[in-house]
C-alpha cells in the first residue's frame, strides 16, 4: 500500500510504517487546498492527517484511497459523508493524547490559582510584588466540575483528585459505576454543575448541539471568582461572552482552543479575548507533547498494520453499528472454493441484502469453516433448505439479532 502522510509525523512512526513494507510519501506541509492534487498524483491507498482538512474534493481526487487515518482524537476535520459515499474507511486514535491534554488543563488550573503568568511578567519587568501574589486560594478541597467525562475528563479527574480536589461530572453517557468507584459525583444537570464548582473544565466534542454550550447564561451561573478551563474545541464556549464575563470580574479562564483559530502553525490571530486580564491562553497545544505524539504514531502504525494484514480497520468511525431488525445466518461449511459464492448467489436470487460477513477456518488439514452473514431481511425456510442442500454445507442456523 502507498501511504501519504500529509501532516507532521514522528520520524520513528514513519520508519515503522516503512518497516511494514509500505512506501511512505511524507508531505507535512500539505494544506486542504493542496491535498486533492497530491492524492491525484501520488494515488495512495492510505492517507494520514493530523490537522489538514480532508474535504469532498480530496475524496473525489483520491481514486485509490481506501482509508483515512486521523492521527489524533476528533474527526471533525474529515468529511465523513464524502468518505462513506465512496466506501473509504475513516479511523482515528482516540484517547492517545488524553494525558497530554489533562496535564495542560491541570497546569492551567494551578497557574491561574497562583496567577503564575502575571507574577512572571511582573518579575520579568523588574517588579517584586510578593504582597499581591500571596493571595492565592489553593486548590485542595475545592470542587472541579467536568463537562464531558470521556478519556480526557477521566485523566484530569485522577490528577485533580491527587491534588485533593473534589470532582463532579456532567455527561449524559457517563459510566456511573466508574465514577462511583472513584468517589466522583455525577450530576444530572449542567446548570447544577456550573453553580456548584470552583473550577469548571470543558471536555466535550464540538458538534452543532455543543456549539456555545457555555455562553453568557451559563457563565452567569458560575460562582463568582470560579475558573473556566477550556481545552476541547473552539466554538464550544462563546468566546465573546467569556471575554465579557472575565472583564466583569465574575470568572477567570484558561484556554487552549478558540473560535476561528488559525489552522497554520504560525499566524497572526486577532482574538476577542486578547488583552483581557484574567485569561491564560495557549495556542491549541493540549495534545502536543512528545509522549502523545509517540503514542499516536504507534496507534497509527497499528491501524495501518491491521488494515494491510487483515483488511480490518481499528477505531473505524464511519460504519453503521446500530442497525436493528437484522438476521445472522451462520453457515458451517467445508473449506472449499465456491461454497460461499453459492450461498451468496442464493441470497441474491431472493433479493436479500448482505450487511456484514465474516468467515473463520477450523484448525486441521481438511478443515471446515464457519461464515456469519448478517442479512437485512429474513430468508424463507425454502431458501435455507436450498442452502443446506449443497453437499459442502454442514449446518445452517438463522438467528435474529
Ligand atoms: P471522548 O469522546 O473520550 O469524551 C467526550 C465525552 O463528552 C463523552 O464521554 C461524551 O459522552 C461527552 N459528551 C458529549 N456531548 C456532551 C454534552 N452535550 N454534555 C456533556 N457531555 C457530553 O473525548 P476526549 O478524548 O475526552 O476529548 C474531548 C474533546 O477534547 C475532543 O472532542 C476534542 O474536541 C478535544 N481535544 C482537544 C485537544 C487539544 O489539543 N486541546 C486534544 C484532543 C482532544
Amino acid at each position: 500500500m502507498r501511504i501519504l502522510v500529509a501532516d507532521k509525523f514522528s520520524s520513528a512512526g514513519l520508519a515503522a510504517i516503512e518497516q511494514l513494507g509500505h512506501p511512505v510519501i511524507y508531505n507535512p506541509d500539505l494544506s486542504a487546498e493542496g491535498l486533492p492534487a497530491a492524492l491525484a498524483e501520488e494515488r495512495p491507498e492510505v492517507l494520514v492527517v493530523r490537522s489538514t482538512e480532508v474535504r469532498e474534493a480530496a475524496f473525489a481526487a483520491g481514486d485509490r484511497l481506501s482509508l483515512v487515518i486521523r492521527a489524533g482524537a476528533g474527526v471533525n476535520t474529515i468529511d465523513l459523508e464524502a468518505a462513506s459515499r465512496r466506501g473509504v474507511f475513516v479511523s482515528n486514535c482516540p484517547g492517545k493524547n488524553a494525558i497530554a491534554v489533562a496535564e495542560l488543563a491541570m497546569g492551567l488550573i494551578l497557574a491561574l490559582d497562583r496567577r503564575i503568568c502575571e507574577a512572571t511578567a511582573e518579575l520579568a519587568a523588574g517588579s517584586w510584588n510578593k504582597k499581591k501574589y500571596s493571595k492565592a486560594e489553593g486548590v485542595f478541597g475545592r470542587r472541579l466540575g467536568l463537562i464531558g467525562f470521556g478519556a480526557i475528563g477521566r485523566e484530569l479527574a485522577s490528577r485533580a483528585r491527587a491534588f485533593g480536589m473534589r470532582v463532579s461530572v456532567f455527561d449524559p453517557f457517563v459510566d456511573a459505576e466508574y465514577a462511583a468507584a472513584r468517589k466522583i459525583e455525577v450530576l444530572g444537570q449542567l446548570d447544577e454543575l456550573l453553580g456548584k464548582c470552583d473550577v469548571v473544565s470543558v471536555h466535550v466534542p464540538y458538534r452543532e448541539s455543543t456549539r456555545h454550550m457555555i455562553g453568557a447564561r451559563e457563565l452567569g451561573l458560575m460562582k463568582k471568582g470560579a475558573l473556566l478551563i477550556h481545552t476541547s474545541r473552539g466554538g464550544v464556549v462563546d468566546d465573546l461572552a467569556l471575554a465579557e464575563a472575565v472583564k466583569s470580574g465574575h470568572v477567570r479562564a484558561g484556554l487552549d482552543v478558540f473560535e476561528g483559530e488559525p489552522d497554520a502553525g504560525t499566524a497572526a490571530f486577532e482574538l476577542p479575548l486578547r488583552g483581557v486580564e484574567g485569561i491564560y491562553m495557549t495556542p491549541h497545544v493540549g495534545a502536543s507533547t512528545e509522549q502523545a505524539a509517540d503514542a499516536i504514531a504507534a496507534e497509527t502504525v497499528r491501524i495501518i498494520k491491521e488494515f494491510g494484514e487483515r483488511g480490518s480497520v481499528p477505531n473505524v468511525v464511519n460504519l453503521v453499528t446500530d442497525r436493528t431488525g437484522l438476521y445472522n445466518l451462520v453457515v458451517r461449511h467445508l473449506d472449499r472454493v465456491g461454497v460461499l459464492a453459492g450461498v451468496l448467489d442464493a441470497l441474491r436470487r431472493s433479493q436479500i441484502n448482505v450487511q456484514e460477513m465474516s468467515n473463520v477456518v477450523f484448525k486441521g488439514a481438511e478443515g471446515a469453516a464457519s461464515a456469519t452473514i448478517v442479512l437485512e431481511n429474513e430468508p424463507s425456510a425454502e431458501l435455507l433448505d436450498e442452502i443446506r442442500r449443497d453437499e459442502s454445507v454442514l449446518a445452517v442456523d438463522l438467528r435474529s439479532r
